[in-house]
C-alpha cells in the first residue's frame, strides 16, 4: 500500500491526512528525515512560507526532499508548499526547495481578497473524475494565497483564474496549487496525486 508524507512542520497538514485517509490511504505526518523513508510521496502543505523554510533548514529536512523531488517521487504542495517548491519569489530572499521551475509572488490578491473562494475549471481532473464530476469546476479557497507569475517550459498550466493568473501547475512529478483542496469535500486534486503516485510506479 502507498504511503503518503504529509510535511507536518507549520500549517495546514492535518486536513489533507484526514482526506487522505478518507480515501483509504496511509498518510503519516513528516517532521525528520528518517520520516521520508520509503515514502511514495510527499505534500507540502499550506502555512507560512518563511517559517516552513526556516523549520526545513533546522531539522536537516531541505536536501532529502529537494533529492525526492529530483529523483522524480511526486511532490505536492499546496499555497506555501507551492511557494517552498518554486525556483524564485518575487521581492524577497527566502529559503527555497527551488525544484519547481517557478516564479511566484506571495501574498499576490491584496488585503481585500486576503481570502476568496472561485470556481476554476481544471480540465486535468477530469482524468480521475467519476462521469458526475467530469467537467464540474474545483472550488478553489485561496487564503493569502501566492499566484504563479512564471513558469518553464517544462511546467504544465492545469488551472488559470478568469483574468488569466496561473493558480495550479505540473511539472513531471511535482504538482502545485495556489489553493487548498484539502478545506473542501471535493478529493479529486487528491485522487489526481495518487494518480501521479500509480503512473510513476506502472511498468511500460
Ligand atoms: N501567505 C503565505 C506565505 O506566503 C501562504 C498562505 C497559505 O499557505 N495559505 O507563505
Amino acid at each position: 500500500m502507498d504511503r503518503i508524507g504529509i510535511l507536518a512542520l507549520q500549517g495546514a497538514f492535518i486536513e489533507h491526512i484526514k482526506t487522505l485517509r478518507s480515501l483509504g490511504v496511509d498518510a503519516v505526518e513528516v517532521r525528520l528525515p528518517h520520516e521520508l523513508e520509503n515514502l511514495s510521496g510527499l505534500i507540502i502543505p499550506g502555512g507560512e512560507s518563511t517559517t516552513v523554510g526556516k523549520l526545513a533548514i533546522t531539522y536537516g529536512l531541505v536536501e532529502p526532499i529537494k533529492e525526492m523531488a529530483s529523483g522524480g517521487k511526486p511532490v505536492w504542495g499546496t499555497c506555501a508548499g507551492l511557494i517552498f517548491l518554486a525556483r524564485r519569489v518575487q521581492g524577497i530572499e527566502q529559503p527555497l526547495l527551488g525544484v519547481m521551475d517557478l516564479a511566484v509572488a506571495r501574498n499576490a490578491f491584496g488585503r481585500q481578497l486576503e481570502s476568496f473562494e472561485a470556481e476554476i475549471s481544471v480540465p486535468a481532473l477530469d482524468a480521475v473524475s467519476q462521469p458526475d464530476e467530469r467537467g464540474r469546476p474545483f472550488h478553489a479557497i485561496f487564503i493569502r494565497a501566492p499566484l504563479i507569475t512564471a513558469a518553464g517550459d517544462g511546467v504544465s498550466v492545469l488551472s488559470r483564474l478568469d483574468n488569466g493568473g496561473i493558480v495550479a501547475a505540473r511539472q513531471g512529478n511535482l504538482l502545485v496549487t495556489a489553493f487548498h483542496p484539502e478545506l473542501t469535500s471535493d478529493t479529486r486534486f487528491h485522487r489526481y496525486f495518487l494518480a501521479m503516485i500509480a503512473q510513476g510506479q506502472a511498468t511500460p
